[in-house]
Order: structure tokens, then sequence, then C-alpha cells
């Protein structure tokens, strides 16, 4: 048995590309080597070596109630004896669905997909199937999972045409995918006067998380919903990492735009594999079996799957105050951060959006993809690694969005601050 992390890492790189099965747990942007988990427990990780972590990466977001929540374990293990699969109708599907769509009322049905990259994959062949058209609008810095069309970024601010951010993605795809400016409607409405009449939707990260945490501000939200009113186009809200998370309602707690299809994911599967679409009543019935989209799954709606989100959603609707008392905690614990900062002279911007939250090294505010390049990279990946060591337990890469569940208590809150305050 390999009781070390760097053992186990250097064994998993002969079975994995780069040791992992998804990349940036490589740690490759913050160097060093990633602990190897044994398991979590609310507001703490364990790893193989038996040290102890303050997670603020919570599974990338799923675990708002944190490790091995006992009515999510519950359920899960009541509905897996079972049976774990059926491929056919059950009624947690129906239960979920109830749950989601009495929090989103703008959205009438959903379709339940097994990941977020799936969600929007889907969304956007509805939206094209919907509305005739090929062409989709995303924005620099946003991510909405590894499908074809949305690998793709500006290769220069200048490029209206996508350019793959990745081998593999033929070009004629990314060329249906016209990129604009987050937080800029005048490079969208650039984009809708040369081409309006063939933009099937504009797609975007309404709380954008993948950048790190910027989020869209309400007149740029307006705009964008005013130009698909006047073009025809669908605007679609991918909620995958915000949803249930910003707010019981994400990022439309934070906006009065309405979309037209959302996309969720990570925390509506409390940990299991769940993403859904949803969308009004006559966009969505263009899915297959009643309309011409087709798409399916094998595992889609998986009554484990269900359960776990379930009981997640049933506890964050449940609970009073529940967002209220999960933004005071993220609040601080940034207030913390940029007071450990200022004692060292360091530039840091902050920002919270419920219980997401997100931190720059950098003199200037960061409201798009080009603010959060302009960040010290360098500096990241020592305060990442200095925290690391010290028992917090922070996404490894400034580009990402850190989380507070409710196990992270205010000791928790007050021993990241301190780590801060302490580290070089
Ligand atoms: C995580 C994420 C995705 C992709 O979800 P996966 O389940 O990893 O495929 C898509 N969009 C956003 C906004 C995300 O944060």
């Amino acid at each position: 048995m390999t009781l070390n992390n760097q053992a186990a890492f250097d064994a998993a790189q002969k079975l994995f590309a780069g040791g992992v099965n998804s990349p940036v747990r490589a740690f490759k942007s913050v160097g060093g080597t990633p602990p190897f988990i044994d398991r979590g427990e609310g507001g703490y990780l364990y790893d193989i070596e038996g040290k102890r972590y303050i997670d603020f990466v919570q599974s990338w977001g799923p675990l708002i109630l944190g490790h091995a929540n006992q009515s999510v374990i519950d359920a899960v293990v009541r509905t897996a004896k079972k049976g774990l699969s059926f491929g056919a109708p059950t009624l947690l599907e129906s239960e979920l669905a109830e749950l989601i769509l009495s929090i989103y009322d703008c959205l009438d049905k959903l379709r339940f997909v097994s990941t977020g990259t799936e969600a929007v994959m889907t969304a956007l062949r509805l939206a094209r199937g919907a509305t005739g058209r090929d062409l989709i609008v995303k924005f620099r810095g946003c991510y909405h999972g590894h499908s074809d069309s949305l690998l793709v970024e500006a290769g220069s601010g200048a490029a209206t045409f996508g350019a793959p951010s990745s081998l593999g993605v033929p070009s004629d795809f990314a060329k249906l995918t016209l990129v604009a400016e987050y937080n800029d409607l005048a490079s969208v409405q650039k984009l809708f006067d040369e081409r309006g009449g063939a933009i099937a939707c504009v797609v975007i990260e309404p709380i954008a998380g993948n950048m790190g945490l910027v989020p869209a501000d309400e007149p740029f939200l307006q705009g964008l919903r005013a130009l698909c009113d006047r073009h025809g186009a669908l605007l679609i809200f991918d909620e995958v990492m915000s949803g249930f998370r910003a707010a019981l309602n994400g990022a439309l707690g934070w906006t009065r735009v309405r979309p037209d299809i959302v996309t969720f994911g990570k925390v509506i599967g409390g940990g299991m594999s769940v993403a859904a679409l949803g969308a009004k009543r006559e966009i969505i019935d263009n899915l297959s079996p009643i309309g011409k989209v087709y798409q399916a799954g094998t595992l889609s709606g998986n009554p484990v799957a269900m359960a776990a989100g379930v009981a997640t959603l049933r506890t964050l609707i449940d609970t009073p105050n529940i967002y209220d008392t999960l933004g005071a905690r993220a609040q601080r614990l940034v207030g913390g951060f940029a007071a450990a900062a200022r004692e060292k002279n360091i530039a840091l911007q902050t920002a919270v959006r419920g219980s997401m939250f997100g931190f720059f090294f950098s003199g200037k505010p960061v409201r798009d993809f080009d603010g959060a390049l302009a960040s010290d990279a360098a500096r990241f990946a020592a305060f990442h690694g200095a925290m690391l060591k010290r028992g917090v337990y922070l996404a490894p890469s400034q580009f990402e969005t850190g989380f507070i569940s409710t196990q992270t208590s205010e000791a928790m809150i007050d021993e990241a601050i301190a780590a801060a305050r302490s580290a070089p």
C-alpha cells in the first residue's frame, strides 16, 4: 500500500495521463504534489498521509453541505439498496425536478443529464434546433465544459471568430462559436450587428466562476437580454456552478434578467453525477421524443444520484437564512485575506457571491478575462503552497472559485485567515 502523496502520484503517472482524471487536479499551475484524498468529514479533507485540510474546494462546488453529510449519505445508501440503475422512469427524478422548478420559476421543464458538459452541450443543440440557426456567442474566460463548440476562445482581443483552445477541435466547428468580452456589451453588439440573423444563442456564466470569480454587471446582462430579444436569439445562463450556490436561485438572486435556458450541475447532485437543463415548455419540447432535437443518456436521472440531489436541495430549501450565513462567512474570509495582504503591502481584489468567493493578486478590479490574466500568477502559486502547508486547501489555480459549505465553521475561517497572515 502506498502511504504518501508523492509515491501515490508517481504510481498514478503510470496509469493516467498526467497522473489525473481531470487536468487541474495535477497542480501544474501552482507546482507541488497534489494530496491524495482518503476521506472528507464536514468542512475537512484528510489525505492518505493523515494530514487534515480545511476544504475550500468542495469537489469544485457540489458539496455545499460539506463532506459526508448524514442526510445525503443516508439517502444514497437507502436508494442504492433498491438497485443502482434501471434506465426507466423513477419518482426520484420527478421529486428532484419539482424542487429545482419550484425555485427557478422561470423554467417549465427540465431534462437530467450526468455532467455539466453534457447539459451545456445539449442546451446549445436545443437552442440551435429551436431557432434553426448555427452560430453561438460565448465569452472569453467562461468555461462551459469541454464539448467541441465551447472549447473555444478568441486568439486575441481583436479576433472575431473563435479559434479552438484545444487540439482536436475542428476549426470548422470553432468558426460557429463567436467570442465576445465579458462585461463588454459593445463586443456583443458588434457580433449581432454583423451576424445577428444567424445567432442561435448567447451562453454565459452570469456569475463567472472559471476565470476566478467575476460577476457580470446588471446593465451588461440586461443588454444581453435586449440584444437576444431584438435578434430572436436565446439567452442561456450556465448555472452549473452558481445554481443553488450563489443563492438558492443562483444568479437569479443577483439579477432581474431571466434567461431562456438554464443549465445546472454540481450542487443539484450533492456530489453525485447529476446535471440538467431547463427551459420554457415551447423551447424544451423540441427535445426528443416530442421534438426533433436528439438527446439521450444511459445513466441520466440515475436514482442514487437523484437521491443525493433531493437530500441536498431539501436541506438548502428548508434551512432558513442558509445563504446569508454562508455569504457572511465568505465575506469574513476574503476580508481577512485582504487585511493580511494590506499588512504586507500586497494588492488584492476580492469578490463574493453567496457561498462563492474569489481573490486576485492585482492592483485593479477584475471585470473580464484580461483583468484575470493580468493578476500575479507567481504570487498566487506561492500563496497556495503556503496555505496548503498550513492545512488550508484552496483550488490550485487563480482561475477558480472558492466555496464555503455549511460545515465551514467560524473557527475554520479564523484558522484560514491566520494562515494567510503567517504565509510569506
Ligand atoms: C463545472 C462547470 C461545467 C462543466 O461541468 P462538468 O460536470 O465538469 O462537465 C460547465 N459550466 C460551468 C459554469 C461549470 O462551472
